[in-house]
């Protein structure tokens, strides 16, 4: 199994400089964070291209913050379709494997009403891509609070509704942590996502330390989860070829480095 260490990094202005870092440091994958929208310039997203195809580096996309395809309001709810279209557009521009998405909040909707209109949002999204010949994956990311959608199995039930393989899963270890106050092993993570998407073969997850069960990202090492815990599980279930931690520490480049060490060391 290959384990691949990437770190998180927001698009603005000193991206390439970063991109350049990242690469002398070891580091393969990188996650572009689109996350205010696309105050971003058509220059600066060729310049990434460019510089990408160069490096040889390998990428995702984090789309927005604010999509919400459960919002009561719809001017939200549109918009969270034409971004999360527009970010599979750059993604694939961009060469990039697949785009993560936080999919929304159930606000008055409930879970199981969010989950049809999500799963109706990808699916208008899935045509429209696909008619454009897009292949880049939609990654649904776990999410930490009980008020989003995203809770383990709803998103392994996503994925597999959905039956276009297009659709995966993103674990993020800290959310999942977060979100069953730590009454969770990594090692059943595994085993449900393999056993519901047996097909999924590349693992796309997220990795930070956060303060106790709260959502606030910390210095790897400085609190939960324990990364060597998640390294354990993955060592011992091997059911992905491969699998992508993209650190999302406060001190992202660095913290990736020690994480990159620490798998460098135990597999
Ligand atoms: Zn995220």
């Amino acid at each position: 199994m290959d384990v691949i260490v990437g770190v998180s990094i927001p698009v603005y202005q000193d991206v390439l400089r970063k991109i350049r870092l990242i690469r002398c440091l070891g580091l393969s994958w990188i996650e572009f964070g689109f996350f205010k929208g696309f105050p971003v310039s058509t220059n600066l997203i060729s310049s990434l291209r460019e510089m990408m195809l160069r490096l040889g580096l390998r990428c995702s996309v984090h789309c927005p913050y604010f999509i919400n395809f459960c919002s009561e309001k719809s001017i939200v709810r549109e918009r969270s379709l034409e971004i999360v279209t527009k970010c599979l557009e750059v993604c694939d521009f961009l060469n990039c494997e697949l785009a993560v998405i936080h999919a929304g909040y159930y606000g008055s909707y409930g879970p199981s009403r969010c989950f049809h209109i999500i799963r109706d949002n990808l699916l208008k999204i899935i045509e429209h891509v696909s008619r454009l010949g897009i292949k880049c994956k939609i990654a649904i990311e776990t999410m930490a609070k009980d008020s989003q959608f995203g809770s383990l199995e709803e998103v392994v039930k996503l994925c597999s509704d959905v039956e276009s393989r297009i659709v995966v899963p993103c674990i993020d270890w800290a959310h999942i942590y977060v979100r069953y106050r730590g009454y969770i092993s990594f090692r059943d993570v595994l085993k449900l996502v393999h056993e519901k998407l047996p097909w999924l073969d590349s693992l796309h997850s997220h990795y930070t330390s956060v303060n106790d069960f709260e959502d606030y990202h910390v210095p790897v090492g400085k609190g939960p989860p324990d990364f060597e815990e998640i390294l354990k599980a993955l060592k011992e279930c091997q059911y992905f070829r491969r699998v992508v931690i993209v650190c999302e520490s406060p001190l992202l480049e660095r913290d990736a480095v020690k994480l990159l060490k620490m798998v460098r060391e135990f597999f």
